[in-house]
């Protein structure tokens, strides 16, 4: 008999947490509890990626309607029903949720749907009260968003927690930020026919992207019709009697919204957690401190996904949530290779990402840049100005593909595809040993000829 409650205790039932619960218990045999204060499958299934892309197909019909138009469809563009989607929306997230309960409950886990702190090395405490031990404890509380101090207060302000819970869609809209959550959240709100102002303090949005990327994005975004404000800050916010928002900014403007949304970054869900109370280690934005095998400072305590501020996406936390149970269960030490992790941005069109950008091979060494931008066939018969980048960063060296950068329909997907490429070392000539398929707009990855520069 065990001298704990438990093998291994999960505080957190996202992708990282159910991950790692469900096969320290099946594939390992682990006796498992996790524990879930809000609902089952976390921020992307919950209140991020999953109803995101549901909004971003919602709003990009809209477009595809206006596009059948011009293509010669006889087409009406009506209003977008938020409430019949919201409805949708809804019945959606509560089978997905289900089906994350379902599954870590048939791994033989025991879900505990309330609040858990940590209250020493070996211990957790539930928020009805119980002690509960276990051998060892996984940390997968996530992120949560970050709202700046004078505003955080003000009744009715949204972050990406609220926007999906809209009751109706407001006729305007100001989106706080320039990471791709806001430009997601921009680019769905327009699409559904919200008037969108972004609202950015810094340079260029997408800070950390290919700087074409960037701003193949921000031209897109302007094209859509969002109103793109760069070098521009809120200094100050009020609620009007009327429900809406009168927001001051740095150029002296003070405007009215119908609604505010602060996508202004997310911060490691650490506060309150105990973790103190167990000599765990944190950074200064209160990120858990792990090394490679996702273990902390305290030798029985471990931590995954976005609350270790790694790289903050779903199948990252996923991959070290199996890594750490492979690791602590299955006998095999198992870390996670985080470069070259490919990502992308739903946006209209989307981009889609992987490897170095050209700034950070540059400083590596030699370069070439292989890029074309155009208007691709389906925009270009429509007298639409959409137009698509692709972009190879290779060495000079060794003719490695060391990033690549696409803005294009589809580029998400695209970029999935790509990126089996550069992981496994794919070098320019190989690219341009394959054959093109024609007609495509992809096929430009292939048929990139002459460096555009040198570095
Ligand atoms: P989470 O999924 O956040 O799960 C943590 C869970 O812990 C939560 O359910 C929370 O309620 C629970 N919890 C916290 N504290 C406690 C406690 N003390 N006791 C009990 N339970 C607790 N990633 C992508 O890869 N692609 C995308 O397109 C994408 N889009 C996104 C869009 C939005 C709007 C947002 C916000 C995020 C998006 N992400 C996307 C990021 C992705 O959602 C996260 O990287 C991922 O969910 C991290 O998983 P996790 O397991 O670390 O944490």
């Amino acid at each position: 008999m065990s001298a704990f409650d438990y093998d291994l205790f999960v505080i957190g039932g996202g992708s990282g947490g159910v991950r790692a619960a469900r096969i320290a218990a099946s594939e390992h045999g682990a006796k498992v509890a996790m524990a879930e204060e809000f609902r089952m499958g976390g921020t992307c299934v919950i209140r991020g990626c999953v109803p995101k892309k549901l909004m971003v197909f919602a709003a990009g019909h809209g477009a595809a309607i206006d596009d059948a138009a011009a293509y010669g469809w006889q087409v009406e563009k009506g209003r977008f029903d938020w409430t019949a989607f919201r409805k949708r929306l809804d019945a959606e997230l509560n089978r997905l949720e289900s089906i994350y309960t379902r599954n870590a409950e048939t791994a033989g886990v025991t879900i505990l749907h309330q609040r858990a702190t940590v209250t020493g090395s070996h211990t957790v405490r539930l928020a009805d009260g119980r002690e509960i031990s276990a051998k060892h404890i996984l940390i997968a509380t996530g992120g949560t968003p970050f709202v700046p101090e004078p505003y955080a207060g003000i009744e009715g302000v949204m972050t990406s927690n609220e926007v999906f819970l809209m009751d109706a869609l407001p006729a305007s809209m100001l989106v706080l930020g320039g990471g791709f959550i806001a430009c997601e959240m921009a680019g769905i709100m327009q699409g559904l026919g919200v008037q969108v102002t972004q609202m950015y303090r810094g340079e260029q949005i997408l800070r950390g992207f290919d700087s074409d990327l960037q701003e193949h994005v921000a031209a897109a975004l302007v094209q859509q019709g969002i109103a793109l404000e760069t070098h521009t800050d809120l200094t100050a916010l009020e609620r009007g009697a009327d429900g809406g928002y009168m927001a001051t900014d740095t150029q002296g403007r003070r405007r009215r919204f119908d609604a505010v949304l602060f996508a202004t970054g997310r911060v490691p869900n650490t506060r309150g957690l105990g973790l103190e109370s167990a000599g765990v280690a944190m950074d200064k934005a209160g990120a858990v401190t792990v090394d490679a095998y996702s273990q902390t400072n305290v030798p029985s305590i471990f931590a995954v996904g976005d609350v270790t501020n790694r790289i903050q996406l779903t199948p990252v936390a996923i991959r070290e949530g199996h890594a750490f149970a492979d690791t602590v269960f299955g006998g095999t030490p198992v870390s996670v290779d985080h470069s070259d992790v490919a990502s992308a941005v739903f946006t209209r069109p989307e981009a889609g990402t992987v490897g170095l950008t050209e700034a950070e091979a540059a400083a590596r060494g030699p370069i070439e840049v292989y890029m074309a931008s155009f208007r691709p066939m389906q925009s270009a018969f429509i007298g639409a100005d959409t137009k698509a980048l692709f972009k190879l960063v290779v060495c000079a060296v060794t003719r490695r593909v060391l990033g690549l950068h696409i803005v294009a329909p589809g580029a998400g997907e695209l970029i999935q595809i790509a990126a089996v490429a550069v992981k496994m070392g794919a070098t320019k000539d190989d690219f341009d040993r394959t054959v093109a398929v024609h007609p495509t707009m992809s096929e430009e990855l292939v048929l990139l000829r002459k460096p555009t520069r040198t570095t």
